[in-house]
């Protein structure tokens, strides 16, 4: 398949959705990052993520670009959503294990994102953004891993701060 119109705009809307969801995703994890205090790991991984999801936005832009694809209008103001997440976690006194469960739902959600993006892009005609999105997708996988590796020692550690009577939560 050649650079069909058709393809061309299924490309396009997946890529600014995927610039939709990286912003989502920093509004995510930037409210998280701020608040833990007990997790220095988590913290410092997350903030790494941070910098890379910035990168992968500059990625996201560069395609659209290439495309000839303004990206000046995607930037919606999406830090509410992830903010009132992490509201919602700490209010349930449980904030650092549910962040962590829906922080490796989302990083599965972008692997997706990107594996799907990255069909079209071969399908429409466009093999000089699979390298970029291959390198957002790796990113992705390996933040994930980094979580499900993680789960079992952070989950202890909440339950061991918890038994030793410890209000900090995250
Ligand atoms: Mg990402
Ligand atoms: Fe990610």
């Amino acid at each position: 398949m050649k650079d069909s119109s058709e393809t061309r705009s299924i490309f396009v809307t997946g890529l600014k959705n995927a610039h939709a969801m990286e912003n989502q995703a920093l509004s995510i994890m930037k409210p998280q990052v701020s608040r833990i205090e007990n997790y220095p790991d988590v913290a410092s991984r997350l903030e790494q993520h941070i910098r890379e999801t910035e990168g992968q936005i500059a990625r996201l832009e560069e395609i659209l670009s290439s495309l000839s694809e303004d990206h000046s209008t995607l930037n919606m103001a999406l830090s509410f959503t992830g903010s009132m997440a992490a509201m919602g976690h700490s209010i349930a006194g449980d904030e650092i294990i549910k962040n962590s469960l829906a922080n490796f739902a989302f990083e599965n959600f972008e692997i997706a994102a990107y594996k799907s993006l990255m069909t079209i892009a071969e399908l429409g005609g466009f093999p000089g953004s699979v390298a970029a999105l291959k390198a957002n997708l790796d990113e992705e996988i390996a933040m994930a891993k980094w979580l499900d590796d993680n789960l079992r020692s952070v989950t202890i550690k909440f339950a061991s701060l918890k038994e030793a009577g410890m209000s900090a939560k995250v």
